[in-house]
């Protein structure tokens, strides 16, 4: 029986140039030298080495796509597509979720924080030295943005100007270790709904920052936190209030970043899906059950090709998308409609190919430390987060003007 992969298709040169693949190549020796053999041992331990992160930044994986000035090297998003699917296929969404969580943090602070904040807090994140974070979620709701409740009050005048923050996040991916943290906050305390809503960067060792490790199903390697702020003194020139340095922009800045988040996270759901895919034909034909390899069983040839279709289907989703990003082809709203449904469509494989998996292995796949466990565990998170399957469907459902 042949050991060929389905998924060894010559690189598709209408979606990607020859550095894009010669990046891909670069990134999947990464994930397979300096993750897939920890990924087992990082879950168990419920942490990853934090030197993993200049490992990563001195491959460009941290710098990628934001400003020279700052320590990046600018970027289309058809790099991070490849760096999420290639990462992925470590399995260990915890690594990943947590390696990555600078690009939901930072992308405000360069787009809305003053040149000063930017010089000072970008460069040391993308050199792997600090961790950054975002928080939105709070314990009264994740999908309801406009209805967060934790507050900043400005008080002060001149260089003694500063926010006083009081309030929670929960779920927040880097949350125990990350040393600069973009909060959402309310700075208009009268306002109600989107309005009222401000980005401001809270450092970690800010007095007043409590924070508490998470347990969870999945993602055991990232530091989920609940983070609460109690009359935590933040300095004025942290508000990400662009050039008029003014409150409120927060709510946009926030839309904004998801769109960017969805479609990682969708290229992700795609690479996990295909380590599952992977794992379980290696399996199917090395298992032998009544006289035969388990892939010469019918049912399980048949579940084996549902697999490969999901992931082939969501990937060519994903790689046209991407491409229209990067041309800007097609009208906006249709674009975000777009990036929503892509990242259903890749979610949605992953469930799939996730719970094949498992049943292709029988008992090995309940057993720890096999990808298909761990992706098991990690599928629901990646359906949740950043915008949930429901929420997702509204948004696409509006932007289409159905
Ligand atoms: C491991 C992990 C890491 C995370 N990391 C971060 C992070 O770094 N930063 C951060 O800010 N957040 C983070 N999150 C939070 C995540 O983004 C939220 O969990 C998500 O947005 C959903 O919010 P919620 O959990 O409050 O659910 P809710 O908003 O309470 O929703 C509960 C359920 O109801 C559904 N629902 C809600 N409203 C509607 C509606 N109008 N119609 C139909 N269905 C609806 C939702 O789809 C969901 O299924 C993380 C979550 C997890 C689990």
């Amino acid at each position: 029986m042949s050991n060929a992969s389905p998924f060894d298709l010559p690189p598709a040169p209408h979606h990607f140039s020859p550095e894009h693949e010669a990046f891909r190549a670069t990134v999947r020796s990464f994930a397979e030298r300096e993750i897939a053999p920890f990924a087992a041992e990082w879950d168990e331990a419920g942490t990853f080495p934090r030197s993993l992160y200049a490992k990563a930044a001195a491959l460009g994986l941290l710098g990628m796509g934001y400003p020279e000035e700052y320590g990046g090297t600018p970027a289309d998003p058809m790099f991070s597509v490849i760096a999420a699917e290639e990462l992925a296929r470590a399995g260990t969404g915890g690594v990943q979720a947590s390696l990555g969580s600078l690009h939901i943090g930072l992308p405000p602070v360069i787009a809305l924080g003053s040149p000063a904040l930017k010089a000072r807090i970008v460069p040391p994140v993308l050199r792997g030295e600090k961790i950054a974070a975002l928080a939105i979620t709070e314990p009264g709701g994740g999908s309801d943005v406009a209805a967060l409740r934790t507050t900043a009050r400005r008080q002060g005048v001149g260089g003694g100007a500063h926010y006083v923050v009081d309030g929670e996040k929960t779920f927040i991916t880097s949350g125990l270790r990350a040393d600069f943290i973009t909060v959402a906050v309310r700075t208009d305390p009268a306002s109600r709904g989107a309005a009222g809503i401000s980005l401001l960067l809270v450092e970690g060792d800010t007095p007043g920052l409590e924070r508490t490790e998470l347990k969870k199903t999945g993602w055991w390697a990232s530091d989920t936190a609940h983070l609460r702020f109690d009359g935590c003194r933040v300095p004025a020139t942290n508000l990400l209030g662009g050039p008029d340095e003014a409150e409120g922009q927060g709510f946009r800045a926030i839309m904004r970043n998801f769109n960017h988040e969805r479609l990682v996270m969708a290229a992700s759901a795609v690479g996990y899906a295909q380590a599952c895919t992977e794992e379980a034909l290696a399996w199917a034909r090395e298992r032998r059950t009544f006289g035969r390899a388990l892939a010469e069983h019918q049912v399980i040839r048949h579940k084996l090709v549902d697999m490969v279709q999901r992931v082939e289907v969501a990937r060519e989703f994903v790689h046209a998308l991407a491409w229209r990003l990067m041309h800007g082809a097609g009208d906006e709203a249709l674009l975000v409609a777009r990036t929503g449904m892509a990242k259903i469509q890749a979610t949605q494989a992953m469930e799939f190919c996730a719970r094949e998996a498992v049943q292709i292995l029988g008992g090995m796949g309940y057993m720890r430390g096999t990808k298909s466990e761990r992706l098991y565990r990690e599928v629901k998170v990646m359906v949740i987060g950043g915008g949930s399957e429901e929420i997702l469907k509204d948004l696409a459902a509006r932007q289409l003007g159905l």
